[in-house]
Parts: structure tokens; C-alpha cells; sequence
């Protein structure tokens, strides 16, 4: 099968030296085992993701030296075969309505025996308030929740994922489990939008004969999610390459820091490619890789 991967920002702000390092790994990871590296702009956050930033990402990659096929897939694009997956589910039995709200969230863990909330990878584990609800009463202020109980017994047996990557590397059973308990009942579709990254993603990387996922290893938690989904939707389960975070000399993610500064900025001062691929902590050459 030839090697396809990706990369996929979201067009809500600059791309920062993090970014670099995913993507030009991504790239030449394809480069390495002579397959392809697309480019998907995930833009389901229509409040927040903005024209010129995504232009900034074209102009960025480019200068960095990436390339990629044309047309460029576009989530904003996609909201039909978001709705069919979704639908699909839902007529699964998978799926519940949720009006519940950060506040409602937080004020269910607060009573004393629920003791300290876990978090998952969309934040605090969703107590399960509404999952008695149908999806017969689902209205314009609900989301739509996966029961991750449901969907766990849906199975006959739960799929197990393949990582290339250099923390995690070997082969990841899922575990009914640590599924319910570490992420929880995870929302497939928020009520603004209609989809959520962990569906949107799924349904493009199937759709884009995406053969390895390469991104941070702050994802790794929200794999599993992906590679559940992948295995009720019946699409194929994905290889997956998880990479450092790029981190400055105090340990902090560079990306996540408040002065972190964009490629752009590093390209109005005048640096070039190669000093920024430095930077990010790569070799200049992707030989050397
Ligand atoms: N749009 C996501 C981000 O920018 C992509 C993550 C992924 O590669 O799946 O974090």
C-alpha cells in the first residue's frame, strides 16, 4: 500500500515552530518511504478560523520547502459526510443528546464523593448526566454524545492500532475500560457546529486514503478515540507516528508559550528556512533524519 500521510492545521491563529516540526516530519516521512503528503485546512471552527490565516499556512509551508497535491481539502467543505457519519452512529444506538454546559459539568463532580474529576483529552471526563436521554428528544441546543459503554459492547472485538513513532512505538490493543474511564463519553457533534475534530478527522483521513497519522504526542489519548471510531464506522484502522513536542530550555511547549513566536514573525526577521528547521529541532537535510 503507498505510504499517504498529512497535515492538518487549523487556520485560528500562525503556525509556530511546533508546527514546523510536524509538519516537515510528516513530509519527509512520505518523502522517506516515497508516498505522499497532503495538506487538509480543519476549519469546523467557523467563529474562530480566519481566510488569512490560512493563506499564511500556504505561504509558510512553502517557504519552508513543503509541497503538496491540489485541490487542498477543506473541513468546511465536508459537513454532509460529516452528518452521514454521524447518522450512522446514531442509528447504532451510540449516541445521546447533551445540553449540559461547562458549569452543569463541573457543578455534577463537585459533590463530594466524586472526588477528583479525571481528565481526558477534550478536558474534564463527562459525568454521564444526560445519557438516559434519546436521540428521539435531540434538539438545536443539545450535542451529540458517544455512549462510550454502548459503543465499547458494540464490537465483537476492539480494534488495535500500529505506532511508528519514537515514544510509543509497537502495537496499541484498545481497552474497554480505559476507554470509559480515561475519555469518556467524547461529543461528536457540537451544537455550533454540527461536527467535532474527532469525527471530522476520522471521516477525512478515511476519505483521503490517509495510510499514517503523524502529529503531536499530545494527541496520542485522542488516537484511541479515532481509531474506536475508525472500527464502528468500518474504515481502516490507521498507523499512527506521535513525535516529541517541541519544548523550550525550561520544558515548556514552545507552541503553548505565551511569547511563542510564529514562522512569520522568524521570516519578517529576516531567518532562513533552514535556520528555522533548526529551531525546530530538525536536521537541515531530511537525509539525515
Ligand atoms: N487540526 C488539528 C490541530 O491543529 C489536527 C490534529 C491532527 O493532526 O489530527 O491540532
Amino acid at each position: 500500500m503507498t505510504y499517504v500521510t498529512r497535515f492538518a492545521p487549523s487556520p485560528t491563529g500562525p503556525l509556530h515552530i511546533g508546527h514546523a516540526y510536524s509538519a516537515l516530519t510528516a513530509f519527509r516521512r512520505a518523502r522517506a518511504e516515497g508516498g505522499s503528503f497532503l495538506l487538509r485546512i480543519e476549519d469546523i471552527d467557523r467563529a474562530r478560523s480566519r481566510d488569512e490565516y490560512e493563506q499564511q499556512i500556504f505561504e509558510d509551508l512553502h517557504w519552508l520547502g513543503l509541497d503538496w497535491p491540489q485541490p487542498v481539502m477543506r473541513q468546511s467543505d465536508r459537513m454532509p459526510a460529516y452528518r452521514a457519519a454521524l447518522d450512522r452512529l446514531i442509528d447504532m444506538g451510540l449516541c445521546y443528546p447533551c445540553n449540559c454546559t461547562r458549569g452543569d459539568i463541573r457543578a455534577a463532580l463537585s459533590a463530594p464523593q466524586e472526588g477528583t474529576p479525571i481528565e481526558g483529552p477534550d478536558g474534564i471526563i463527562y459525568p454521564g448526566t444526560c445519557r438516559g436521554r434519546s436521540m428521539a428528544d435531540a434538539g438545536p441546543t443539545d450535542a451529540i454524545r458517544l455512549d462510550m459503554t454502548r459503543a465499547t459492547a458494540h464490537l465483537d472485538a476492539l480494534p488495535a492500532f500500529r505506532e511508528t513513532g519514537p515514544l510509543f512505538g509497537g502495537v496499541h490493543p484498545l481497552v474497554a475500560n480505559d476507554l470509559i474511564v480515561q475519555i469518556g463519553d467524547v461529543i461528536l457533534a457540537r451544537k455550533d457546529m454540527g461536527t467535532s475534530y474527532h469525527l471530522s478527522v476520522v471521516v477525512d483521513d478515511a476519505e483521503q486514503g490517509i495510510t499514517e497519522v503523524v502529529r503531536g504526542a499530545d494527541l496520542f489519548s485522542a488516537t484511541w478515540i479515532h481509531v474506536l471510531l475508525q472500527a464502528l464506522l468500518g474504515l481502516p484502522i490507521l498507523q499512527y507516528y506521535h513525535h516529541g513536542l517541541v519544548r523550550d530550555d525550561t520544558g515548556k511547549r514552545l507552541a503553548k508559550r505565551d511569547d511563542a513566536r510564529s514562522i512569520r514573525a522568524y521570516r519578517d526577521d529576516g531567518l532562513s528556512p533552514d535556520q528555522v528547521i533548526e529551531m525546530a529541532g530538525l536536521p537541515v537535510t531530511p537525509s539525515a533524519t
